[in-house]
């Protein structure tokens, strides 16, 4: 399938992609929410109470990859994250949505995510 396809990697590498392999079940995941074009699963190494990424399924590598063409997968990604706000019990009490693009913000994964952080106090978004 076209959508799931990764051939190379921010690097310009033709490493796989561990989101495209998640995306696609080839590795395993805690599932949170998932429908046609995104998935929404527990980060492996939480940050906060609820942790949850949200991906595209198709491979992008990140927010300065984006076009107006993507916009149907940005408001369906949005979308996730907010269910997957309503699943964990935190569309209520309050949530941060961030997403992390290129080396300056320490982007890890080159494969386009949200995190979804909430269940505590997250205090200021950053520090001085
Ligand atoms: P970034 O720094 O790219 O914005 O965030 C990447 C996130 O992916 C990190 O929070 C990291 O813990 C998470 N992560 C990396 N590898 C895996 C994995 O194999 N499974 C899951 N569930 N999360 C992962
Ligand atoms: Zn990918």
């Amino acid at each position: 399938m076209d959508f799931l396809r990764c051939e190379i990697n921010s690097k310009g590498t033709t490493m796989d992609c561990i989101f495209c392999k998640i995306a696609s079940g080839e590795m395993s995941s805690s599932k949170v929410y998932e429908n046609d074009s995104v998935l929404a699963f527990d980060d492996i190494r939480p940050l906060a109470p609820v942790h949850v990424l949200i991906i595209p399924k198709k491979h992008i590598e990140n927010a300065a990859a984006l076009t107006l063409q993507d916009a149907d997968i940005m408001a369906a990604m949005l979308n996730a994250a907010i269910e997957a706000a309503s699943i964990k019990g935190i569309k209520e009490s309050g949530f941060r949505i961030i997403t992390n693009s290129g080396a300056d913000s320490g982007q890890e994964v080159y494969h386009l995510h949200l995190h979804l952080l909430g269940g505590k106090q997250l205090g200021p978004l950053l520090t001085h």
